[in-house]
């Protein structure tokens, strides 16, 4: 079951919005139980890597294309850092319609790209950065008839509220704290929004702290100035511009939660530490909040015991270069035992 049929009661369907479906959603959450006892809480993880084009990108997706189809469009065009497009892009195929995806070149993780082209999308590589390809897309989806995909299309966010309901219905409560990378700041808002919609319904009774954490070099919700050249190895999340500036804003004011931002350094060294004492391979943007919690830790302002989520939103494998320049190489032997028993010896 996917998104749209585990929620139908929840989203904004009709007779005839067409059910499509990857398998998306229902993403497993798990217990980190090594890396929770480092920082003295109760730690989960929500495995975004699992869905189907292996980001959280497909939850919003699945309803924004199946609404498109809906209202009968003649194709989609979306920009990206690189997941949108890959979600899009499948999905699109999967629909049997056009795709269109502009990325920024030479900044998009080799996985990602691997993804749209394979799945058959247009694929342009924008000279410039996220925001200017953001602004072309807009301008030719107005012109041309086609469906923007971006989270400025409304159903984006309200697929990745399921995320939340997930989490709640997994732990039947909400977390406490709620950590989670952000970028173009689309994802907190929607988690925001599905926990204050459970609330609401009564079915928590408490919504978490929301946590946003940002790359040091694209932090304008933490700096609270415009980042005209954001920089950061964690390309999923170097944007400057947030189109869900105001959204994630309040989210985290409401929660009584922060923006907090975290070094390349310290994202990569989560990264390592994540996939080598969690078990969890994530993208480097995944893996800020794990940086951002151990940071706060090292502050003395992580409170003791607290429940607290991780939204892992992307898996490892699409950015193999990154990771590939963080970790040594196998060690090489000759097909002898002598040669390996020497190397189990060290
Ligand atoms: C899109 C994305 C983000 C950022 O989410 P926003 O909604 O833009 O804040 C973070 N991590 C990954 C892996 C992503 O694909």
């Amino acid at each position: 079951m996917g998104v749209i049929d585990r929620f139908s009661a929840l989203l904004p369907l009709t007779a005839a919005t067409p059910r499509l479906c990857l398998g998306e959603g229902s993403t497993p959450l798990v217990a980190l139980p090594r890396l929770g006892e480092r920082l003295g809480i109760e730690l989960w993880g929500k495995l975004e890597g699992c869905n189907p084009s292996g980001s959280f990108k497909d939850r919003g997706m699945v309803l924004a294309v199946a609404k498109a189809l809906e209202e009968g469009c003649r194709g989609l065009i979306c920009a990206s850092t690189g997941n949108t497009s890959a979600s899009a892009a499948a999905y699109a195929a999967a629909a049997g319609v056009r795709c269109f995806v502009l990325l920024p070149a030479g900044h998009v993780a080799l996985g990602k790209l691997a993804q749209a082209l394979m799945y058959g999308a247009v694929v342009i590589a924008a000279r410039g950065n996220f925001d200017r390809a953001l602004e072309l897309a807009r301008r030719a989806a107005d012109e041309r008839g086609l469906a923007i995909v971006n989270s400025v299309n409304k159903y984006r966010l309200i697929g990745q509220r399921s995320a939340a309901w997930e989490i709640c219905e997994a732990l039947g409560r909400a977390p406490d704290w709620h950590a989670l990378p952000v970028g173009n700041a689309g994802n907190i808002s929607a988690y925001w929004a599905g926990y204050e919609e459970f609330r609401g319904l009564g079915r928590i009774s408490k919504s978490p702290r929301m946590m946003g954490f940002q790359a040091e070099g694209a932090a304008p919700l933490v700096t609270g100035l415009p980042c005209p050249e954001p920089e950061t190895v964690a390309t999923a999340i170097r944007i400057g511009s947030p189109v869900s500036a105001g959204l994630a804003r309040a989210a985290v004011s409401e929660s009584e939660g922060e923006f907090n931002s975290v070094t390349d350094g310290e994202i990569l060294e989560a990264q390592r530490l994540l996939a080598s004492v969690g078990g969890v391979f994530a993208e480097p943007a995944s893996c800020a909040p794990l940086a951002g919690l151990c940071k706060l830790k090292k502050q003395g302002r992580l409170p003791e015991g607290i429940l607290a989520v991780m939204t892992l939103t992307g898996n490892g494998l699409k950015d193999p270069d990154t990771a590939m320049s963080q970790v040594g190489r196998p060690i090489e032997i000759d097909d002898d035992l002598e040669d390996l028993f020497r190397v189990l010896e060290q």
